[in-house]
């Protein structure tokens, strides 16, 4: 992911959908990020996946254990904020696992710093109508806290603000 921060002014958004072996864990750990893909619409301030490499990626993940369970994509900003059609979208996806899912994650990823700055937002069915924003916060604390829901992107602990 990190590869694709726009950078430069010429960079399109990249994007693609985050895998994990047990998307219903406490501790969701990602364990693969697709995408992107050659046929995906990309522009400096928008990418739309192909759908049909899209679902071709989901079933080859399936065929290995992994479970969709969230989008990233980047942002042409440093501090990258989810839009409003950001935040539709996690809904969309959430609601067309007819409530198979209890949350779908969405990652967007900054253009400054090394490692580029990082949003991690979350829709749920058990929070319905509210987006939540997952922080990163030193691993001790996440023992020391109770109402954490605990998200592991590349290493970095992440957890919900209460
Ligand atoms: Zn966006």
């Amino acid at each position: 992911m990190y590869t694709h921060a726009q950078r430069r002014l010429w960079h399109e958004e990249a994007g693609g959908e985050l895998f994990a072996n047990d998307p219903d864990a406490a501790g969701l750990v990602i364990t693969t990020a697709t995408g992107p893909n050659p046929r995906d619409r990309r522009s400096r301030c928008s990418w739309n996946p192909d759908i049909e490499t899209a679902d071709q990626d989901r079933q080859q993940q399936f065929v290995h254990g992994r479970h969709a369970v969230g989008l990233w994509h980047t942002h042409p900003e440093s501090f990258p904020a989810p839009s409003g059609r950001d935040r539709q979208t996690a809904h969309d996806y959430l609601d067309a696992f007819h409530g198979k899912r209890k949350r779908y994650l969405m990652v967007t990823l900054g253009n400054s710093c090394n490692p580029p700055n990082i949003a991690v937002w979350a829709t749920g069915y058990e929070t319905r109508n509210t987006w939540s924003e997952l922080v990163e916060t030193p691993a001790s604390s996440i023992l020391a806290t109770t109402r954490l829901l605990p998200v592991s992107v590349r290493g970095a602990f992440i957890s919900q603000i209460p």
